[in-house]
């Protein structure tokens, strides 16, 4: 009976809740129908189908990499192999079909658009020198047309693929270069105020159109608008609330604008052209500039960073050619000088406003028997994509390659393009001294360190100036994308990913969990502090990059160097940060292409031992304890002097690595010791106690300071400065030492409990498996043969962290 009632009760409430759905779907239904027509909502449902594909296309890998950061890709959204291909040209044509229900409804939009486009294939100068693989027939009527199209098509492409592509900037009149420069090479310059004015004496040569004179008046009015509009501003800055922190950073501004100048919009043939300030002068939005954004041959070879591939006959020559940069050469020769890539930033960075003021940048690349492409890309990403009045320099350090090609055919290439010099050292000097050589001649303000194997995305390098700008004591790198070392697609990178060490000082990427970014309230665009940067890289200023002791010069070829530069930065008053408005291609690569004079390994661990001795305090043991003991025998492994290094350290007042593992990178695990605490043997059941120099076994009690033992990342039992050591002469057994971490004789081997000789001490100097043991009754403590199964040979410490691993 009460069962059947249960039922009829129930039943109401399930009956309730079907009507309900019924209702709820019904509504639903409504709501989709009404949806379905609206004008766009074909157009929506393409880009939501397609958008799903890509969704369902992206996997994401997480790679740790080694050493310093660039052997493995980042985290990155996978866009490779054919499906992927096959995937993209389905997106580009879903933006086709809207762009042609576009055109239906209304051809405005797409006008003005050929306009801009139109007109700015007429106007960008050719300035880049090719290749003789790379001449290309002067643009015709037709190839505007494709450059026209594609452009578009890259565009949504790009905008489907949640990126977005840069506005395209008009050229009309070449930049005043520094003299020696030659003119015509460059993109556009944004000018001062001054010579805003005198934008009617822009050369009728470079416009010749009447919409290109009617774009000049419009510009002459808008430059006259806007001065106007700031001097509005400022008088009624002078007349608001002094307290008012937006006003005060207005009336500021104005003033440092007099002094530096300002940028004025970008001239040119766009029939609407857009302020690049915005009325309260000091700012503008940060220059979208890219010389490649209507690129010359739009159906190039990996244009629009697309994916290419090799044809079947090629294979071979493609595989022979791998060696000479570990990377597709062949691929890479075939793909422009100049290739346009898709602007990768998150959508609010084309929006973001900069300092008008922003000091200059010397863009240092270093290279030893870099592939002749890979270099040529990444100086003219440089160029094409820099705004020139920022861009001192660029600085090829050519540290005693000896490849041909990188000789005269280098400097005669170079002598075409502005603002490049050549270095040339008589030794080999690896990365770290050729940097500092490139650093010294350096006229900028600001030091921009890049590898020879990049491409600069669009809008690369004003967010780093700017945050540079802000605080000297920014060292800021760009996000770094993956150039594929197979294909040479350009790839996006997942976001909030910054560097971090792992022991023994390897190098990883980390993506910031949910929780923190939620917690923080973070942005896609908000710079992320960085305690590790991947080294390759980043911008400094010059006189702080100085004050920090630049690199240590001791350090040889490759590797430590971002140890060296990250720690000191955190260490000595500074800080890391990663851009994410900042982007930049590289090639990552699994081997290093060039020699190391001495052997590889060798020369790496060298240098992080050298940073491990002047930075890393007590935490070194750490370092020497994952894997390079070896490195503590000095007289086998000479790691140089550090007596300067470690003055710099005092002298700077740096704190200690303590502090920068609290503090930047608090999420690493870092115990001193491997082991702590009782050290309780299994045999006999009871703890092992050091009482005036006698060791003895007693009931556990960890308040008795008698009792409590380190196990050290060198491998050594020890209680304050005594350690239980096998003994030195043949007869075995143990004896009390001072502790010499140098001496294997006194390093043991702790096994993990689920090893074959679980929780089993084993001497690590003498040659046959000699365990530690307890005496039957705990009368002594002795050496013997290993066994297993004897509990009298296994001990167990209070806190073991680093369970689960063999402890050696
Ligand atoms: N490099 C150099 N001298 C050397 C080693 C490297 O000038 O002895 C240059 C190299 O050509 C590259 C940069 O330093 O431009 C970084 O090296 P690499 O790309 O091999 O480092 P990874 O990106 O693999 O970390
Ligand atoms: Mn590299």
């Amino acid at each position: 009976m009460k069962i059947r009632k249960y039922f009829r009760g129930s039943g109401r409430v399930l009956a309730f809740v079907f009507i309900a759905s019924v209702i709820w779907l019904l509504f639903d239904m409504a709501a989709l129908r009404l949806s379905m027509t609206d004008n766009s909502s074909v157009l929506l449902k393409q880009r939501v189908i397609e958008e799903r594909l890509i969704m369902k296309s992206q996997t994401t890998k997480m790679t740790l990499s080694r050493q310093r950061g660039f052997k493995n890709p980042v985290q990155m959204v996978d866009y490779e192999g054919k499906d992927n291909v096959q995937l993209l040209n389905k997106v580009a044509e879903a933006y086709k079909r809207q762009h042609k229900e576009l055109e239906k409804r209304g051809k405005n939009q797409i006008n003005e658009d050929s306009v801009v486009l139109k007109g700015k294939k007429e106007a960008v100068p050719d300035i880049i020198p090719l290749s003789p693989k790379q001449s290309l027939p002067e643009p015709t009527e037709n190839s505007v047309d494709i450059a026209q199209r594609s452009t578009l098509e890259a565009k949504k492409v790009a905008q489907e693929s949640l990126i977005n592509v840069a506005d395209p900037v008009v050229l009309t009149k070449a930049p005043k270069l520094p003299p020696g420069v030659q003119e015509n090479q460059h993109a556009s310059l944004p000018i001062s105020r001054k010579e805003s004015q005198d934008i009617g004496n822009i050369s009728d040569a470079h416009v010749d159109s009447k919409v290109n004179k009617q774009v000049k008046e419009d510009l002459k009015d808008k430059s006259a608008k806007q001065e106007n509009e700031a001097r509005h501003i400022a008088k009624t800055d002078d007349l608001k609330n002094k307290e008012n922190q937006d006003n005060i950073i207005s009336r500021r501004d104005l003033n440092a604008t007099k002094e530096a100048g300002e940028p004025k919009p970008n001239q040119g043939l766009d029939s609407r052209p857009k302020p690049l300030f915005d009325g309260r002068s000091g700012f503008h939005k940060v220059y979208s500039l890219d010389i490649t954004s209507a690129p010359r041959d739009a159906t190039a070879v990996g244009q629009y960073g697309k994916v290419a591939m090799v044809p079947t006959d090629k294979a071979e020559e493609a595989k022979s050619r791998w060696v000479e940069g570990h990377f597709n050469v062949f691929l890479s020769d075939q793909i422009p000088l100049d290739r346009a890539i898709p602007d990768t930033r998150p959508k609010t960075c084309s929006k973001s406003m900069v300092h008008n003021d922003l000091p200059t940048t010397s863009v240092i690349f270093c290279f030893v028997d870099e592939v002749w492409s890979t270099l040529l890309r990444s100086v003219h990403s440089v160029l094409n994509r820099s705004p020139p009045h920022l861009l001192e320099e660029i600085i090829l350090v050519d540290d005693c390659s000896t490849k041909e090609h990188l000789g005269k055919q280098l400097d005669e290439y170079m002598k075409k393009l502005p603002k490049v010099r050549i270095i040339r050292l008589k030794e080999r000097q690896g990365l770290i001294r050729a940097r500092l050589e490139g650093a010294a001649v350096a006229k900028g303000k600001i030091l921009t360190f890049l590898d020879s194997h990049v491409e600069c995305n669009v809008g690369w390098l004003e967010p780093l100036l700017e945050r540079v700008y802000l605080d000297r004591r920014k060292v800021v790198c760009p996000v770094i994308e993956v150039i594929s070392s197979t294909d040479m697609s350009y790839v996006m990178v997942d976001n909030f990913q910054r560097g971090v060490f792992t022991w023994p000082l390897g190098f990883a990427w980390n993506t910031l969990s949910a929780e923190h970014i939620k917690k923080n309230n973070m942005n896609v665009s908000d710079p992320l502090r960085c305690p590790v940067m991947a080294g390759g890289l980043f911008s400094i200023d010059k006189t702080y990059f100085y004050e920090l002791g630049a690199y240590d010069p001791g350090l040889d070829v490759w590797g430590g160097e971002n140890m060296e530069i990250s720690f000191k930065i955190w260490m000595c008053g500074g800080e890391i940060e990663i851009i994410p408005c900042s982007r930049v291609g590289h090639i990552f690569r699994g081997e290093n292409p060039y020699k190391f004079p001495k052997n590889r390994q060798k020369t790496i661990q060298r240098n992080q031992a050298r940073v491990a001795e002047v930075w890393l305090d007590e935490y070194k043991e750490l370092f020497y304890g994952h894997g390079f003991h070896h490195l503590l025998d000095r007289s086998a492994v000479d790691i140089g002097d550090l007596t300067e290094q470690i003055a710099l350290r005092q002298r700077l007042n740096c704190t200690s690595f303590k502090w920068y593992l609290d503090n930047v990178h608090p999420e690493i695990e870092s115990h001193l010791v491997k082991a702590e605490g009782l050290m309780f043997n299994r045999g006999l059941r009871k703890c092992l106690a050091l009482h005036e120099n006698a060791l003895s076994f007693t009931i556990c009690d960890l308040s008795k300071k008698s009792q409590r033992f380190n196990y050290t990342w060198l491998r050594l039992l020890r209680q304050q400065d005594v350690c239980i050591s096998p003994q030195e002469d043949q007869n075995p057994g143990v004896a009390l030492k001072p502790c010499d971490p140098s001496k294997p004789i006194q390093r043991w081997f702790y096994k993990a409990a689920d090893s074959s000789m679980g929780e089993h001490l084993i001497a690590e100097a003498i040659v046959q498996d000699m365990c530690l043991e307890a005496g039957v009754r705990g009368s002594s403590l002795q050496i013997n043969r290993c066994e297993a199964s004897n509990s009298r040979q296994m001990w167990q410490f209070t806190h073991n962290y680093a369970k689960g691993s063999t402890s050696g």
